[in-house]
């Protein structure tokens, strides 16, 4: 009996064109593809030895990556995996390596001079903090004041770039020069992880309320590899994971009153739930309360408090 079954190698075309192009992000980024295993046709592959071989047809294809993303059935997408080479500043950095489930190897500012670039904001880049969120920002500085925070940028940056140059050159390690360099400073990394990891990741830092960025970094993965990679996956990632709203308990109670014109035993739930508590004739900062009203702005229905 012949035991050997002969299988060809996965290749993407469309993700093959771009192999080892620097995709630029920020003002000195970038992210390249520099290897990558599997498609979406490793997904079905795989989830066929769960469901057996049924049906082999590109629509169910699409179908079965559909349901798997729907229900979580999640191991299938961990078949595939990428290689990408990054360039991030120092604070991204940070926030990115929050993700332990990728495999990551950075360049080492112990053994090498730091890369001599930083992260640089535009006159019409500088973020006003959010008043009702701490994480946040909201608008912009009117530009003469972003010329300002601009320049002071440029002193800073360029002002510890040359303490750290007179460090090295008196022969101090490079191991303890570095410890004064910003965390605008960008660093580099190849960071290997599987597709599942990789579409938490998305949802986690595409989402609005990462920081602007780290989304774009996200958005480049997103839209500029993964769509190209896996574009049945992406398009279901999409529907069902970035731009679906899921409903709490409590949001669910509401809608029924909305949706049957109760406007005002709506009021009386959302209430019970301490969502509308009033001092000095304006409602108190209520996170659960704000986050369903941008559900209902989403979903263009008014408010039935207001
Ligand atoms: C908007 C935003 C704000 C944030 N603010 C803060 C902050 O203020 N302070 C802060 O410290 N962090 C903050 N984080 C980071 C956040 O708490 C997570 O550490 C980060 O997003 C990584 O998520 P993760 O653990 O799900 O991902 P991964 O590390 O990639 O893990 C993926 C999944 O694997 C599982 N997993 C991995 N490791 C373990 C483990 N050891 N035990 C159990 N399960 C595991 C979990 O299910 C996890 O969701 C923030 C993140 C976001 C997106």
């Amino acid at each position: 009996m012949n035991n050997f079954e002969k299988l060809d190698r996965i290749f993407v075309p469309q993700l093959d064109e771009i192999l080892g192009v620097k995709l630029p992000v920020l003002n000195d980024g970038f992210i390249r593809v520099v290897d990558y295993m599997g498609s979406d046709e490793s997904i079905v592959q795989a989830a066929r030895v769960s469901y057996g071989k049924g049906t082999k047809k590109m629509s169910e294809d699409r179908g079965l990556i559909r349901y798997l993303i729907r229900h979580q059935h999640t191991t299938p997408f961990e078949m595939c995996e990428i290689k990408l080479h990054l360039r991030v500043p120092m604070d991204t950095w940070r926030q990115w390596i929050r993700h332990r489930t990728a495999n990551v190897n950075e360049y080492s500012t112990r053994y090498s001079i730091a890369i001599d670039a930083s992260q640089k904001t535009k006159s019409n880049e500088w973020r006003i903090q959010a008043k009702d969120n701490k994480q946040g920002s909201e608008g912009f500085f009117p530009i003469e004041i972003g010329d300002k925070l601009t320049d002071r940028e440029s002193d800073l940056q360029n002002f510890a770039r040359e303490i750290y140059q007179e460090r090295l050159s008196l022969g101090v390690a490079r191991e303890q020069a570095r410890k004064d360099l910003p965390l605008s400073t960008y660093t580099e990394a190849y960071w290997k992880v599987d597709l599942h990891n990789l579409l938490h990741f998305l949802k986690l830092r595409m989402e609005n309320h990462a920081q602007f960025e780290i989304r774009s970094y996200a958005n480049v993965i997103g839209n500029e590899i993964v769509k190209k990679w896996c574009p049945i996956t992406w398009e279901a990632f999409n529907d069902y994971v970035l731009n679906s709203l899921t409903f709490s308990y409590q949001e669910n109670e509401i809608l029924k009153k909305i949706y049957s014109g109760k406007k005002q035993e709506a009021i009386d739930i959302a209430d019970s739930f301490g969502w509308l508590k009033i001092v000095d004739t304006r409602f108190t900062k209520n996170i659960e309360r704000m986050e369903f009203e941008e559900k209902l702005d989403k979903l263009g229905i008014d408010k039935p408090w207001e």
